[in-house]
């Protein structure tokens, strides 16, 4: 067996994004999914890739670009030229950690099979891989890649040869698989967006003029300036073809859990999923921490970017001046993902630097999105102490990271998380603040409007599937 399971498999999960766009006049649609996945950039720094087809041209003829880096370092002019004339085409933004950041796990995955070409791109991470893929191998499937995405196109194009519609194979495929995924697929003649019954990660549906767009966060549809449809439901198929949308809500179930970490974190502020506002969700959060973690203070400071609208929020009911203590060089990649402890430390420095006006001789309210492993948060506190604030006191508008995440986050097994072998006090103590509060688990429901549909098992231990028997994250990486 050529798999190769690596020594820590805690630090492998991706976070992706995704884009689809379907021009029904047949406009050339690559620019537009540049744009997207330029706006989806942060859901994936490590590698992405499109894929193009020409629904009025012959089957099966897809251009791909793929490569690993930023948007801005795999396309060039010169790339995107050659993957003009395609009226159709999905796009996919990635991030892994150093093991399975490989050119052969880059999306989207295009895949001919017999009945023509399909191109794939996912977010989230399935948590029954292992079986189904073993399932596949005994029956002759031969895996080109090391990533679940695979297996997921592989059930598709083999549902397909008992299906009548590409989209029914889709949902005989999510009646198999298991897991967190946003799907965008490219047949020769259609566009598909499935999303599971769950909803772990968001996938929404846009239009400009006569084009179809199907996207992670609601953002990367005004970056193409496509007005907002609605978003594709949990356990919804939506296919997209020349007639316009059709929707297949069989999988649909009131048994909702979308990724709270979504909101607190991972989204951008501009976006809305599931009708929830990002950026209110942060407000609401800051609120909530100055109604139960109050504390004088003379500025509240937001570590950037998640940070501000909850340290706005804290700031709006504390009555506490908001001030932008840190500056940020928005091109470094986020410290939260980097690979190796020692590379996570020395980017802290190059990534923020702090405003020493701001904050000299004041007592600071800090907010953060979370805590992980304590080491950013200790050597921001020390910054600012530097810098001559009198009093840091650090709020998070998350709770505490107690659990690993299988659904497609990178959040580690527990022995990686501060708060697993540390309570509040001695987190307080190892990042040298002068007092340290938690957003609540039972307030995580007021952040974002009263809805209760949402995973937190990160921070509970609740997982709405159950955790795959083996530690899966990291499992089939290269
Ligand atoms: S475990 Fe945490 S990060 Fe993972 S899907 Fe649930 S809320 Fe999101």
């Amino acid at each position: 067996m050529s798999i190769e399971y690596l020594e820590n498999p805690d630090e492998i999960h991706e976070e992706c994004g995704v884009f689809g766009a379907y021009d029904l006049d047949g406009n050339d649609v690559v620019s537009s999914i540049y744009y997207g996945l330029f706006a989806l950039q942060h859901r994936g720094q490590e590698s992405c890739g499109i894929a193009i087809s020409d629904t009025n041209g012959p089957k099966g003829k897809v251009k791909v670009w793929k490569g690993m880096g930023l948007v801005s370092e795999v396309f060039s002019p010169e790339n995107l030229e050659t993957l003009a004339g395609g009226n159709i085409g999905v796009g996919h933004v990635r991030y892994s950690t150093a093991g399975g950041s490989n050119i052969s796990n880059t999306q989207p995955l295009v895949l001919n099979y017999v009945k023509g070409t399909l191109a794939l791109a996912h977010n989230g991470n399935l948590v029954n891989t292992p079986e189904l893929r073993r399932e596949l191998e005994y029956t002759g499937a031969i895996f080109q890649t090391t990533i679940d995405s695979e297996v997921i196109a592989y059930h598709i194009a083999r549902e397909r040869l008992n299906s009548k519609t590409v989209e029914e194979a889709v949902s005989r495929a999510m009646k198999k698989i298991s897991g967190a995924y946003s799907l965008v697929i490219m047949s020769p003649r259609k566009l598909i967006g499935a999303r599971d019954p769950f909803g772990f990660h968001p996938l929404c549906i846009g239009k400009r003029n006569n084009a179809f767009i199907l996207a992670s966060e609601t953002a990367a549809l005004h970056a193409v300036d496509a007005e907002f449809i609605r978003d594709v439901l949990p356990g919804e198929v939506v296919m997209i073809d020349k007639d316009g949308i059709h929707s297949n809500t069989e999988l649909c179930t009131p048994k909702i859990a979308r990724c709270i970490f979504e909101y607190i974190y991972f989204a951008r502020p501009d976006t809305s999923f599931d009708g929830v506002s990002v950026y209110n969700s942060r407000i609401m959060a800051g609120r909530i921490l100055a109604q139960t973690h109050p504390v004088e203070a003379d500025i509240i400071v937001g570590v950037p970017d998640s940070g501000n609208a909850a340290a706005l929020g804290y700031s709006m009911e504390s009555g506490i001046p908001f001030g932008m203590a840190f500056v940020k060089n928005s091109y470094v990649g986020r410290t939260f993902i980097k690979p190796k402890q020692a590379m996570r430390q020395s980017s802290v420095r190059i990534k923020l630097n702090v405003l020493a006006e701001v904050v000299r001789g004041k007592r600071v309210v800090m907010i953060d999105d979370s805590i992980v492993r304590g080491t950013t948060s200790e050597k921001i506190v020390r910054m600012l102490k530097n810098a001559g604030a009198t009093e840091v006191h650090v709020r998070i508008s998350s709770p505490p990271f107690l659990h690993p995440c299988y659904f497609g986050t990178d959040i580690p097994t527990g022995e990686q998380l501060i708060a697993h072998n540390h309570s509040v006090e001695e987190i307080r103590q190892m990042i040298d603040a002068d007092s340290l509060g938690y957003l609540e688990v039972e307030r995580l429901s007021d952040m974002i409007g009263g809805d209760t549909g949402f995973c937190d098992a990160c921070f509970t231990g609740n997982y709405p599937i159950d955790p795959p028997k083996e530690d899966i994250r990291g499992e089939f990486e290269a």
